[in-house]
């Protein structure tokens, strides 16, 4: 639940940016939720301050039913790791790392032993199709491969919610199309709650809503059930 969020950037005196301006709304336990609007419309802000990687300047998010804004540094590394899971465009690979080794990460970072680790990894590894390419580093395998990796690493920890900034941004559409029907299973067989940012209308097409946003405002949304669809 975000409520009237502002994000200024810049300090006081000098040419401050109000990259969100007032937002509210309320994403329900489970909705797969996309985020669309030009660029410069404070898209990627809206995800980075929800996510807790960049502080808002007014407003409130709770998540899970947790405030977030009221939250320390140390605790939100905490709330991070163990309840949200994070896909971005550009994958983010560690290339020092193996495929298992990236997986591994939220749960290795929580501290959680690496005997316990392994039939997590394999289990989202294989539900995602890449047990084969495991033991591989980042520069062997291919694009789609790689943010197959990306979104195992998201889910390995099984987050309440996922924050997806434009993921499919660098796939064919072949591979777009199967990134994406990976993250509607999860969130229609699996409860998570997907908010996604994107460009792609391929992509918004999976989402159960869409909001549109300008200037830092809301200023739309579709939701799908009152949507006719026409294929
Ligand atoms: P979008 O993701 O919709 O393209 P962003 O959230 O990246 O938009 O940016 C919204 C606005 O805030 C843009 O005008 C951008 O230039 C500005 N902005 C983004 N990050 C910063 C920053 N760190 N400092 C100053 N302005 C920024």
């Amino acid at each position: 639940q975000v409520k009237n969020l502002h994000k200024i950037y810049g300090k006081k005196n000098q040419n401050q940016y109000h990259a969100l301006d007032h937002v509210s709304f309320t994403i329900n336990e489970g909705e797969f939720v996309g985020i669309m609007g030009p660029s410069g419309a404070g898209k990627t802000t809206l995800l980075n301050v929800i996510s807790t990687l960049d502080d808002a300047s007014e407003g409130t998010i709770e998540i899970a039913g947790t405030n977030i804004t009221s939250m320390k540094q140390n605790q939100l590394a905490d709330f991070r790791s163990e309840q949200l899971g994070f896909i971005f465009q550009d994958f983010n690979l560690l290339e020092n790392l193996t495929v298992y080794e990236n997986i591994a990460l939220p749960l290795s970072l929580q501290g959680v032993s690496s005997k316990k680790i392994k039939p997590n990894v394999e289990k989202v590894a294989q539900r995602l199709g890449i047990e084969s390419i495991l033991k591989k580093y980042p520069v062997t395998i291919s694009g789609g491969q790689k943010q197959r990796v990306a979104a195992a690493r998201a889910l390995v920890h099984e987050p309440a919610m996922i924050l997806a900034d434009e993921p499919t941004g660098a796939l064919d559409s072949k591979n777009a199309k199967s990134l994406m029907e990976t993250i509607m299973d999860l969130n229609e067989n699996h409860d998570v709650s997907i908010m996604l940012v994107t460009h792609d209308p391929l992509s918004a097409s999976y989402c159960q809503r869409i909001m549109f946003i300008q200037d830092g405002k809301l200023y739309k949304e579709i939701n799908r059930n009152s949507t006719r669809e026409v294929f």
